[in-house]
Protein backbone atom coordinates (compact mmCIF):
# COMPACT_ATOMS: atom_id res chain seq x y z
CA UNK A 1 0.00 0.00 0.00
CA UNK A 2 1.27 3.23 -0.85
CA UNK A 3 0.95 4.71 2.59
CA UNK A 4 3.24 2.69 4.07
CA UNK A 5 6.17 4.97 2.30
CA UNK A 6 4.61 7.82 3.64
CA UNK A 7 7.47 10.39 4.88
CA UNK A 8 7.93 12.96 7.22
CA UNK A 9 7.87 15.96 5.08
CA UNK A 10 3.93 13.82 3.91
CA UNK A 11 3.42 14.77 7.30
CA UNK A 12 3.96 17.84 7.25
CA UNK A 13 2.69 18.55 4.55
CA UNK A 14 -0.80 17.07 5.39
CA UNK A 15 -1.24 19.16 8.63
CA UNK A 16 0.15 22.26 6.83
CA UNK A 17 -3.29 22.24 5.10
CA UNK A 18 -5.02 22.84 8.71
CA UNK A 19 -2.73 24.09 10.75
CA UNK A 20 0.05 26.15 9.30
CA UNK A 21 2.21 27.46 11.83
CA UNK A 22 5.57 26.93 11.91
CA UNK A 23 6.61 26.45 15.66
CA UNK A 24 4.08 23.81 16.04
CA UNK A 25 5.39 22.56 12.69
CA UNK A 26 9.08 22.22 14.08
CA UNK A 27 7.69 20.79 17.38
CA UNK A 28 6.10 18.08 14.98
CA UNK A 29 9.58 16.87 13.42
CA UNK A 30 11.10 17.20 16.78
CA UNK A 31 8.68 14.38 17.85
CA UNK A 32 9.51 12.72 14.59
CA UNK A 33 13.57 12.92 15.34
CA UNK A 34 12.77 11.51 18.68
CA UNK A 35 10.57 8.64 17.96
CA UNK A 36 13.21 7.54 14.97
CA UNK A 37 15.96 7.52 17.41
CA UNK A 38 14.73 5.50 20.10
CA UNK A 39 12.91 3.11 17.42
CA UNK A 40 15.84 3.17 15.18
CA UNK A 41 17.13 -0.67 15.81
CA UNK A 42 13.69 -1.84 15.85
CA UNK A 43 11.90 -3.50 12.56
CA UNK A 44 8.11 -4.17 11.41
CA UNK A 45 7.11 -7.72 10.23
CA UNK A 46 7.33 -6.12 6.93
CA UNK A 47 10.71 -5.43 7.45
CA UNK A 48 10.37 -2.28 7.29
CA UNK A 49 12.38 0.46 9.92
CA UNK A 50 9.56 0.64 12.54
CA UNK A 51 9.35 4.28 12.06
CA UNK A 52 7.23 3.27 9.41
CA UNK A 53 4.05 2.62 11.91
CA UNK A 54 3.95 5.35 13.91
CA UNK A 55 4.63 7.68 11.20
CA UNK A 56 1.57 6.33 9.65
CA UNK A 57 -0.55 5.91 12.17
CA UNK A 58 0.29 10.10 12.48
CA UNK A 59 -0.12 10.69 8.95
CA UNK A 60 -3.87 8.62 9.40
CA UNK A 61 -4.97 11.00 12.02
CA UNK A 62 -3.82 14.03 10.13
CA UNK A 63 -6.01 12.99 7.06
CA UNK A 64 -9.08 11.39 8.36
CA UNK A 65 -9.20 13.47 11.42
CA UNK A 66 -7.76 16.80 11.07
CA UNK A 67 -6.04 15.51 14.65
CA UNK A 68 -3.99 18.59 16.57
CA UNK A 69 -0.60 19.12 17.03
CA UNK A 70 -0.13 17.50 20.61
CA UNK A 71 -2.27 14.46 19.03
CA UNK A 72 -0.16 14.25 15.61
CA UNK A 73 2.87 14.32 18.48
CA UNK A 74 1.48 11.85 20.60
CA UNK A 75 0.61 8.92 17.53
CA UNK A 76 4.14 9.60 16.61
CA UNK A 77 5.88 8.60 20.16
CA UNK A 78 2.31 6.12 20.63
CA UNK A 79 4.64 3.03 20.86
CA UNK A 80 7.93 4.47 22.49
CA UNK A 81 7.29 3.52 26.53
CA UNK A 82 6.05 0.10 25.70
CA UNK A 83 8.62 -0.63 23.23
CA UNK A 84 11.92 1.49 24.23
CA UNK A 85 13.74 2.06 27.20
CA UNK A 86 12.07 5.82 27.01
CA UNK A 87 9.83 7.11 30.17
CA UNK A 88 6.53 9.03 30.11
CA UNK A 89 8.58 11.32 32.18
CA UNK A 90 11.00 11.83 29.30
CA UNK A 91 7.88 12.91 27.09
CA UNK A 92 6.65 15.47 29.69
CA UNK A 93 9.99 17.04 29.61
CA UNK A 94 10.22 17.41 25.89
CA UNK A 95 6.59 17.42 24.61
CA UNK A 96 4.68 18.73 27.71
CA UNK A 97 2.05 17.08 29.87
CA UNK A 98 -0.86 16.44 27.40
CA UNK A 99 1.34 14.52 24.88
CA UNK A 100 2.27 12.24 27.87
CA UNK A 101 -0.71 11.85 28.73
CA UNK A 102 -1.81 10.97 25.12
CA UNK A 103 0.87 8.58 24.88
CA UNK A 104 0.57 7.01 28.53
CA UNK A 105 -3.08 6.55 27.82
CA UNK A 106 -2.59 4.64 24.52
CA UNK A 107 0.06 2.87 26.52
CA UNK A 108 -1.92 1.70 28.86
CA UNK A 109 -4.61 0.14 26.37
CA UNK A 110 -1.81 -2.02 24.70
CA UNK A 111 -0.87 -5.01 25.07
CA UNK A 112 -1.31 -8.72 23.82
CA UNK A 113 -4.48 -8.55 21.28
CA UNK A 114 -6.82 -11.72 22.57
CA UNK A 115 -9.88 -12.66 20.55
CA UNK A 116 -12.70 -10.91 21.24
CA UNK A 117 -14.28 -13.36 22.66
CA UNK A 118 -11.57 -14.52 25.59
CA UNK A 119 -11.61 -12.56 28.78
CA UNK A 120 -8.01 -10.50 28.46
CA UNK A 121 -9.41 -8.89 25.57
CA UNK A 122 -12.86 -7.44 27.57
CA UNK A 123 -10.73 -6.33 30.16
CA UNK A 124 -8.79 -4.51 27.57
CA UNK A 125 -11.59 -2.74 25.60
CA UNK A 126 -13.08 -1.91 28.91
CA UNK A 127 -9.63 -0.17 28.85
CA UNK A 128 -10.47 1.71 25.85
CA UNK A 129 -13.95 2.43 26.66
CA UNK A 130 -12.23 3.91 29.72
CA UNK A 131 -9.84 6.29 27.37
CA UNK A 132 -12.67 7.10 25.25
CA UNK A 133 -14.26 9.15 28.08
CA UNK A 134 -11.33 10.64 29.85
CA UNK A 135 -10.08 12.50 26.73
CA UNK A 136 -11.13 11.22 23.44
CA UNK A 137 -8.08 11.36 21.54
CA UNK A 138 -6.49 8.34 22.98
CA UNK A 139 -9.37 6.35 20.53
CA UNK A 140 -8.94 8.54 18.25
CA UNK A 141 -4.93 7.81 18.37
CA UNK A 142 -5.87 3.43 19.23
CA UNK A 143 -8.00 3.90 16.46
CA UNK A 144 -5.34 4.98 13.98
CA UNK A 145 -2.68 2.49 15.24
CA UNK A 146 -5.52 0.12 14.48
CA UNK A 147 -5.71 0.62 11.26
CA UNK A 148 -2.62 0.53 10.48
CA UNK A 149 -2.15 -2.64 11.99
CA UNK A 150 -4.59 -3.85 9.69
CA UNK A 151 -3.09 -2.12 6.63
CA UNK A 152 -0.29 -4.64 7.49
CA UNK A 153 -1.68 -7.29 8.69
CA UNK A 154 -0.40 -9.90 5.71
CA UNK A 155 3.03 -10.28 7.62
CA UNK A 156 0.65 -12.19 10.84
CA UNK A 157 0.29 -15.93 10.81
CA UNK A 158 -2.98 -16.62 9.42
CA UNK A 159 -4.50 -17.75 13.13
CA UNK A 160 -3.55 -13.92 14.24
CA UNK A 161 -5.25 -12.76 11.37
CA UNK A 162 -8.33 -13.89 11.83
CA UNK A 163 -8.48 -13.26 15.67
CA UNK A 164 -7.43 -9.39 14.84
CA UNK A 165 -9.55 -9.04 12.28
CA UNK A 166 -12.85 -10.46 14.33
CA UNK A 167 -11.67 -8.04 17.06
CA UNK A 168 -11.34 -4.92 14.87
CA UNK A 169 -14.56 -5.81 13.09
CA UNK A 170 -16.56 -6.39 16.42
CA UNK A 171 -15.27 -3.35 18.82
CA UNK A 172 -13.22 -0.88 16.88
CA UNK A 173 -15.96 -0.60 13.31
CA UNK A 174 -18.51 0.36 16.30
CA UNK A 175 -16.65 3.17 17.64
CA UNK A 176 -15.24 4.39 14.12
CA UNK A 177 -19.11 4.27 13.32
CA UNK A 178 -20.20 6.18 16.38
CA UNK A 179 -17.54 8.90 16.04
CA UNK A 180 -18.75 9.42 13.08
CA UNK A 181 -15.22 8.46 11.26
CA UNK A 182 -16.93 7.08 8.39
CA UNK A 183 -13.79 6.88 6.52
CA UNK A 184 -11.72 5.06 9.31
CA UNK A 185 -15.00 2.93 9.56
CA UNK A 186 -15.20 2.00 5.94
CA UNK A 187 -11.47 0.88 5.26
CA UNK A 188 -11.32 -1.01 8.59
CA UNK A 189 -14.52 -3.01 7.48
CA UNK A 190 -12.90 -3.79 4.23
CA UNK A 191 -9.94 -5.03 5.43
CA UNK A 192 -11.49 -7.18 8.05
CA UNK A 193 -13.99 -8.77 5.74
CA UNK A 194 -11.12 -9.63 3.63
CA UNK A 195 -9.53 -11.76 6.32
CA UNK A 196 -12.93 -12.48 8.20
CA UNK A 197 -14.18 -14.38 5.51
CA UNK A 198 -11.72 -14.25 2.39
CA UNK A 199 -14.37 -15.95 -0.20
CA UNK A 200 -17.13 -13.74 0.06
CA UNK A 201 -15.13 -11.10 0.22
CA UNK A 202 -13.52 -11.90 -3.42
CA UNK A 203 -16.91 -12.48 -4.65
CA UNK A 204 -18.70 -9.65 -3.47
CA UNK A 205 -15.55 -7.73 -4.27
CA UNK A 206 -15.71 -8.90 -7.94
CA UNK A 207 -19.73 -8.59 -7.99
CA UNK A 208 -19.28 -4.68 -7.47
CA UNK A 209 -16.41 -4.20 -9.81
CA UNK A 210 -18.15 -5.24 -12.30
CA UNK A 211 -21.45 -3.13 -11.45
CA UNK A 212 -19.61 -0.42 -10.70
CA UNK A 213 -17.61 -1.22 -14.46
CA UNK A 214 -21.13 -1.19 -15.95
CA UNK A 215 -22.65 1.68 -14.69
CA UNK A 216 -20.05 4.41 -14.24
CA UNK A 217 -21.02 5.75 -17.76
CA UNK A 218 -24.17 6.32 -16.74
CA UNK A 219 -23.37 8.09 -13.22
CA UNK A 220 -20.67 10.52 -14.65
CA UNK A 221 -23.19 11.34 -17.43
CA UNK A 222 -25.82 12.07 -14.32
CA UNK A 223 -22.65 13.88 -12.65
CA UNK A 224 -22.49 16.56 -15.43
CA UNK A 225 -26.18 16.88 -16.34
CA UNK A 226 -26.77 18.37 -12.65
CA UNK A 227 -23.92 19.79 -12.82
CA UNK A 228 -24.96 21.94 -15.60
CA UNK A 229 -28.24 22.56 -14.40
CA UNK A 230 -27.24 23.78 -11.44
CA UNK A 231 -24.88 26.41 -12.80
CA UNK A 232 -28.02 27.09 -15.24
CA UNK A 233 -29.73 28.12 -12.01
CA UNK A 234 -26.99 30.13 -10.67
CA UNK A 235 -26.28 27.58 -8.04
CA UNK A 236 -22.54 27.41 -7.04
CA UNK A 237 -21.75 23.57 -6.03
CA UNK A 238 -19.32 20.84 -5.51
CA UNK A 239 -20.10 17.92 -7.13
CA UNK A 240 -18.21 14.94 -5.45
CA UNK A 241 -19.16 10.92 -5.76
CA UNK A 242 -18.66 7.61 -4.15
CA UNK A 243 -19.49 3.82 -4.30
CA UNK A 244 -20.61 1.75 -1.16
CA UNK A 245 -17.48 -0.06 0.41
CA UNK A 246 -17.45 -3.91 -0.22
CA UNK A 247 -18.48 -4.76 3.39
CA UNK A 248 -21.14 -2.39 3.26
CA UNK A 249 -22.56 -4.01 -0.29
CA UNK A 250 -22.40 -7.37 1.74
CA UNK A 251 -24.39 -6.47 4.58
CA UNK A 252 -27.37 -5.49 2.22
CA UNK A 253 -26.58 -8.51 -0.02
CA UNK A 254 -26.76 -10.52 3.12
CA UNK A 255 -30.47 -9.09 3.64
CA UNK A 256 -31.20 -10.38 0.33
CA UNK A 257 -31.04 -7.73 -1.88
CA UNK A 258 -29.49 -8.04 -5.43
CA UNK A 259 -26.11 -5.54 -5.41
CA UNK A 260 -27.92 -3.97 -9.06
CA UNK A 261 -30.95 -3.59 -6.18
CA UNK A 262 -28.66 -1.43 -3.90
CA UNK A 263 -30.54 2.06 -3.92
CA UNK A 264 -27.31 4.17 -2.45
CA UNK A 265 -24.26 2.12 -4.14
CA UNK A 266 -23.60 4.86 -5.99
CA UNK A 267 -24.08 8.60 -4.16
CA UNK A 268 -23.30 11.70 -5.55
CA UNK A 269 -22.50 14.44 -3.79
CA UNK A 270 -23.86 17.85 -3.88
CA UNK A 271 -22.15 20.34 -1.97
CA UNK A 272 -23.85 24.02 -1.49
CA UNK A 273 -23.45 27.35 0.07
CA UNK A 274 -26.42 27.17 2.78
CA UNK A 275 -29.23 24.84 3.82
CA UNK A 276 -32.31 26.97 1.68
CA UNK A 277 -30.07 25.91 -1.71
CA UNK A 278 -29.94 22.00 -0.30
CA UNK A 279 -33.31 22.25 -0.33
CA UNK A 280 -33.78 24.12 -3.89
CA UNK A 281 -30.73 21.72 -5.01
CA UNK A 282 -33.34 19.19 -3.60
CA UNK A 283 -36.50 20.06 -5.88
CA UNK A 284 -34.43 20.93 -8.98
CA UNK A 285 -33.13 17.13 -9.26
CA UNK A 286 -36.43 15.48 -8.44
CA UNK A 287 -38.19 17.65 -11.28
CA UNK A 288 -35.53 15.87 -13.28
CA UNK A 289 -35.41 12.14 -12.01
CA UNK A 290 -38.25 10.46 -10.37
CA UNK A 291 -37.45 10.26 -6.10
CA UNK A 292 -38.09 6.71 -4.68
CA UNK A 293 -40.30 7.79 -2.40
CA UNK A 294 -39.26 5.50 0.68
CA UNK A 295 -35.80 6.62 0.43
CA UNK A 296 -36.08 10.48 1.02
CA UNK A 297 -34.52 11.36 4.15
CA UNK A 298 -34.02 14.94 5.32
CA UNK A 299 -31.05 14.07 7.98
CA UNK A 300 -30.53 18.25 7.80
CA UNK A 301 -33.75 18.88 9.95
CA UNK A 302 -33.15 15.59 11.87
CA UNK A 303 -29.18 14.61 12.05
CA UNK A 304 -28.51 10.89 12.78
CA UNK A 305 -27.36 10.61 16.66
CA UNK A 306 -23.45 10.58 14.99
CA UNK A 307 -23.97 14.03 13.99
CA UNK A 308 -24.21 13.41 10.55
CA UNK A 309 -26.04 15.95 8.64
CA UNK A 310 -27.59 15.96 4.39
CA UNK A 311 -30.56 15.10 2.79
CA UNK A 312 -30.92 11.56 1.17
CA UNK A 313 -32.45 10.86 -2.03
CA UNK A 314 -32.31 7.76 -4.42
CA UNK A 315 -34.08 8.17 -7.63
CA UNK A 316 -34.51 6.56 -10.28
CA UNK A 317 -31.49 7.09 -13.17
CA UNK A 318 -31.74 7.08 -16.66
CA UNK A 319 -32.03 3.00 -17.07
CA UNK A 320 -34.50 2.89 -14.36
CA UNK A 321 -31.35 2.11 -11.70
CA UNK A 322 -31.49 4.14 -8.40
CA UNK A 323 -28.40 6.70 -7.67
CA UNK A 324 -28.39 8.23 -4.30
CA UNK A 325 -27.88 12.13 -4.23
CA UNK A 326 -26.75 13.66 -0.36
CA UNK A 327 -27.04 17.21 -0.62
CA UNK A 328 -25.05 19.31 2.35
CA UNK A 329 -23.15 22.11 3.13
CA UNK A 330 -19.00 22.35 3.39
CA UNK A 331 -19.74 22.67 7.00
CA UNK A 332 -21.67 19.22 6.86
CA UNK A 333 -19.33 17.59 4.59
CA UNK A 334 -16.45 18.29 6.91
CA UNK A 335 -18.61 16.50 9.64
CA UNK A 336 -19.00 13.69 7.26
CA UNK A 337 -15.58 13.27 6.72
CA UNK A 338 -14.59 13.65 10.20
CA UNK A 339 -17.08 13.19 12.24
CA UNK A 340 -16.49 13.37 16.08
CA UNK A 341 -13.32 15.42 15.78
CA UNK A 342 -14.45 17.60 13.39
CA UNK A 343 -15.46 19.72 16.46
CA UNK A 344 -11.74 19.98 17.85
CA UNK A 345 -10.63 22.49 15.58
CA UNK A 346 -14.08 24.21 15.66
CA UNK A 347 -13.73 27.25 18.04
CA UNK A 348 -17.45 27.92 17.75
CA UNK A 349 -18.86 24.78 18.96
CA UNK A 350 -16.41 23.32 21.17
CA UNK A 351 -15.97 20.08 23.18
CA UNK A 352 -18.71 21.02 25.94
CA UNK A 353 -20.96 18.73 27.75
CA UNK A 354 -23.99 19.60 25.26
CA UNK A 355 -22.20 17.55 22.73
CA UNK A 356 -21.39 15.08 24.30
CA UNK A 357 -24.80 14.78 25.33
CA UNK A 358 -25.85 14.62 21.50
CA UNK A 359 -23.33 11.72 20.95
CA UNK A 360 -26.09 9.97 23.11
CA UNK A 361 -23.09 7.04 22.29
CA UNK A 362 -21.11 9.18 24.70
CA UNK A 363 -23.85 9.52 26.88
CA UNK A 364 -24.23 6.09 27.58
CA UNK A 365 -20.38 4.97 27.53
CA UNK A 366 -20.40 7.74 30.30
CA UNK A 367 -22.84 6.50 32.10
CA UNK A 368 -22.22 3.07 32.35
CA UNK A 369 -18.52 4.23 33.69
CA UNK A 370 -19.69 6.11 36.47
CA UNK A 371 -22.08 3.56 37.99
CA UNK A 372 -20.63 0.33 36.90
CA UNK A 373 -18.05 -1.32 39.93
CA UNK A 374 -16.07 -3.21 37.79
CA UNK A 375 -14.33 -3.33 34.32
CA UNK A 376 -16.23 -6.38 33.91
CA UNK A 377 -19.81 -4.71 34.53
CA UNK A 378 -18.95 -1.43 32.43
CA UNK A 379 -18.16 -4.06 29.50
CA UNK A 380 -21.33 -5.91 30.13
CA UNK A 381 -23.16 -2.85 30.00
CA UNK A 382 -21.51 -1.51 27.40
CA UNK A 383 -21.60 -4.39 25.22
CA UNK A 384 -25.57 -4.98 25.89
CA UNK A 385 -26.99 -1.87 25.20
CA UNK A 386 -24.70 0.38 22.87
CA UNK A 387 -22.56 -2.07 20.73
CA UNK A 388 -25.27 -3.82 19.17
CA UNK A 389 -27.64 -3.03 16.75
CA UNK A 390 -29.52 -0.26 17.46
CA UNK A 391 -33.17 1.14 16.68
CA UNK A 392 -34.00 5.10 16.65
CA UNK A 393 -37.67 6.17 18.60
CA UNK A 394 -38.72 9.70 18.48
CA UNK A 395 -39.89 11.75 21.60
CA UNK A 396 -43.70 13.36 21.43
CA UNK A 397 -41.58 16.25 20.76
CA UNK A 398 -39.80 14.52 17.95
CA UNK A 399 -36.00 14.22 19.66
CA UNK A 400 -34.50 10.99 18.45
CA UNK A 401 -33.85 8.38 20.87
CA UNK A 402 -31.04 5.26 20.39
CA UNK A 403 -31.91 2.34 22.02
CA UNK A 404 -30.59 -1.08 21.41
CA UNK A 405 -33.05 -3.58 19.26
CA UNK A 406 -35.57 -4.74 21.69
CA UNK A 407 -36.16 -2.67 23.84
CA UNK A 408 -39.20 -1.91 25.51
CA UNK A 409 -40.97 1.20 26.83
CA UNK A 410 -39.24 0.36 30.11
CA UNK A 411 -36.21 0.91 28.56
CA UNK A 412 -37.09 4.18 26.70
CA UNK A 413 -38.32 5.73 29.93
CA UNK A 414 -34.89 5.06 31.95
CA UNK A 415 -33.13 6.31 28.93
CA UNK A 416 -34.96 9.35 29.18
CA UNK A 417 -34.51 9.80 33.00
CA UNK A 418 -34.47 7.95 36.37
CA UNK A 419 -37.22 9.61 37.11
CA UNK A 420 -39.64 9.17 34.49
CA UNK A 421 -38.56 5.17 35.12
CA UNK A 422 -39.79 4.56 38.64
CA UNK A 423 -42.61 6.76 38.00
CA UNK A 424 -43.97 5.71 34.85
CA UNK A 425 -48.26 5.24 35.16
CA UNK A 426 -48.48 4.17 31.67
CA UNK A 427 -46.94 3.74 27.83
CA UNK A 428 -48.47 5.35 24.44
CA UNK A 429 -47.13 4.25 21.68
CA UNK A 430 -48.28 5.71 18.14
CA UNK A 431 -51.14 7.20 19.91
CA UNK A 432 -52.14 3.75 21.68
CA UNK A 433 -51.69 2.64 24.98
CA UNK A 434 -49.19 0.25 25.00
CA UNK A 435 -48.29 -2.76 27.36
CA UNK A 436 -44.22 -2.08 28.93
CA UNK A 437 -42.97 -5.21 27.58
CA UNK A 438 -43.63 -4.48 23.89
CA UNK A 439 -40.82 -4.55 21.54
CA UNK A 440 -40.31 -0.90 20.57
CA UNK A 441 -39.74 -0.51 16.50
CA UNK A 442 -37.74 2.66 14.05
CA UNK A 443 -39.37 5.20 13.94
CA UNK A 444 -42.31 4.64 16.89
CA UNK A 445 -43.55 7.81 18.62
CA UNK A 446 -43.39 6.94 22.54
CA UNK A 447 -44.64 8.82 25.07
CA UNK A 448 -44.46 7.73 28.88
CA UNK A 449 -47.01 9.23 31.31
CA UNK A 450 -45.66 9.38 34.97
CA UNK A 451 -47.50 9.48 38.18
CA UNK A 452 -46.00 10.77 41.62
CA UNK A 453 -48.02 8.77 43.42
CA UNK A 454 -46.09 5.77 41.99
CA UNK A 455 -44.28 4.30 44.55
CA UNK A 456 -41.59 2.99 42.09
CA UNK A 457 -40.79 0.11 39.62
CA UNK A 458 -41.73 -3.60 40.60
CA UNK A 459 -40.19 -6.44 40.26
CA UNK A 460 -41.21 -7.87 37.30
CA UNK A 461 -40.05 -4.66 35.60
CA UNK A 462 -36.75 -6.37 35.25
CA UNK A 463 -37.86 -9.06 33.03
CA UNK A 464 -39.28 -6.84 30.99
CA UNK A 465 -36.49 -4.53 30.18
CA UNK A 466 -33.63 -5.26 27.35
CA UNK A 467 -31.08 -2.54 28.80
CA UNK A 468 -28.62 -3.07 31.17
CA UNK A 469 -28.94 0.44 32.04
CA UNK A 470 -32.52 -0.06 32.79
CA UNK A 471 -32.13 -3.23 34.61
CA UNK A 472 -29.20 -1.46 36.79
CA UNK A 473 -31.43 1.30 37.79
CA UNK A 474 -34.49 -0.56 38.56
CA UNK A 475 -32.43 -3.14 40.70
CA UNK A 476 -30.66 0.25 42.31
CA UNK A 477 -34.11 1.20 43.26
CA UNK A 478 -35.69 -2.26 44.90
CA UNK A 479 -32.38 -2.18 47.09
CA UNK A 480 -33.10 0.98 48.38
CA UNK A 481 -36.82 0.51 48.71
CA UNK A 482 -35.75 -2.78 50.84
CA UNK A 483 -33.41 -1.03 53.23
CA UNK A 484 -36.06 1.50 53.77
CA UNK A 485 -38.60 -0.86 54.93
CA UNK A 486 -35.78 -2.36 57.21
MN1 LIG B 1 1.27 0.97 17.40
Amino acid sequence: MALSTVTIDDLIASISVYHNDDDDLEFIRKAYQYASFLHKDQKRKSGEPYIVHPLSVAYILTTFARADMNTVCAALLHDTIEDTHCTSEDITLNFGEEVAMLVLGVTKIKGVVFSSREEGSLENQGKILNGMVSDIRIVLIKLADRLHNMRTLEYKTADRQKAIAQETLDFYVPIAYYLGSYQIKNELEDLCFKYVDPEKFIMIRNDLEEYIDNTKDEAFQIISKIKVILEENNIACRLTYRTKNIYGVYKRVREGLKVSEIHDLWAIQVIVKDIPTCYQVLGIIHGIYPPFNQMLKDLIARPKTTMYRSLHTSVFGNNGRLIQFQIRTEEMDDISLLGLPYYWDSPDVGMDEELHNKFQFFKSLVEANQHANSTKEFMEEAKNDIFTNMIYVFTPMGEVVELPEGSTPIDYAYKIHSDVGNKMEMAIVNASVASFDRRLKNNDIVKIITNDSIVGPREEYLGMCRTNLAKRKISEFLRKQEKEVK
